[in-house]
């Protein structure tokens, strides 16, 4: 172990599963790690960047266990930068998106340890860049919001019929992650403020070989998921801007990428 008094800890983006969408800072930082903290939604690949001497540490819900409790992550985050060590904390997507990533630079800045953070492409944006339709357009979208289905036990969670009559009043694409366990609640909430036949779209895995999407409407969402089983990990996009991606799929060359 090493014993020097110089540990660092950079918390990565490893973006949403394509390990060619990693940022060159990313896999400088991987290279230089001595200790990786990885999640559930990092692909593995990416610890091709990693030396051989590193120590990789699985945090997730891997074969079928029980999540690592947080405040056991940031206990080994705490203890293996005081050991010395270069540790990088590898996270999906964009670190500083959802997934708890400033969580754990509280509890390291509590501990007086100064985290670098690199960022990475988060799935929300991945998700629509493969379905081929941009999240702003002049023409239908203003801006977009990022909002997670999933919310802190104890927390309310998002007023889904206020944020529909903002997202048709301003324009705004919604991007919700973590929500097809509650779709049902979701829809019900958005149709209230959006018309059911606002274009809507599921993107499972995105990015990786097993993606698979869906497009469909608000008004057909939660009928769509279930019918086509789709899962989590996935990103639901509601808004006009999925027309482009619907445009898309139904040019010739998408017949070509499903034969
Ligand atoms: N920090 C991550 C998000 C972590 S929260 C990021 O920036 O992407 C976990 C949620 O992210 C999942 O439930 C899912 O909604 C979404 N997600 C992560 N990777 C994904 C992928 N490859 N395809 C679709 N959704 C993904």
């Amino acid at each position: 172990m090493n014993t020097s008094s110089t540990g660092r800890c950079t918390l990565v983006g490893a973006g949403p599963g394509d390990p060619e969408l990693l940022t060159l800072k990313a896999v400088k930082a991987i290279a230089s790690a001595t200790v990786i903290l990885l999640d559930d939604l990092v692909n593995d690949a990416v610890l091709a960047h990693a030396s051989p001497t590193a120590r990789i540490v699985h945090v997730g819900k891997r074969g079928g266990c029980q999540s690592t409790p947080q405040a056991f992550i940031d206990k080994l985050l705490i203890c293996a930068v005081q050991e010395g060590e270069q540790v990088v904390r590898l996270k999906g997507g964009d670190p500083f998106i959802f997934g708890r990533g400033g969580e754990e630079v509280d509890h390291l800045r509590a501990a007086g340890i100064d985290v670098q953070v690199v960022n990475g492409i988060t799935s929300g944006l991945a998700a629509m860049a493969n379905l081929g339709a941009p999240l702003t357009h002049r023409e239908h979208a203003h801006g977009v919001v990022f909002v997670t289905g999933h919310a802190k036990p104890g927390d309310s969670g998002t007023d889904w019929v206020q944020l529909a009559h903002t997202a048709a009043q301003a324009k705004l694409t919604l991007v919700i992650y973590m929500g097809v366990s509650s779709l049902e609640h979701i829809a019900q909430g958005l149709l209230q403020g959006l018309p059911a036949h606002t274009p809507a779209a599921v993107v499972q895995n995105a990015s990786l070989p097993a993606q698979r999407e869906a497009l469909t409407t608000l008004g057909e969402l939660v009928h769509t998921v279930q019918g086509e089983q789709l899962q989590s990990p996935s990103i639901i996009v509601v808004g006009d801007v999925v027309q482009g991606a619907r445009a898309w799929a139904a040019q010739p060359h998408a017949a070509q990428k499903a034969a």
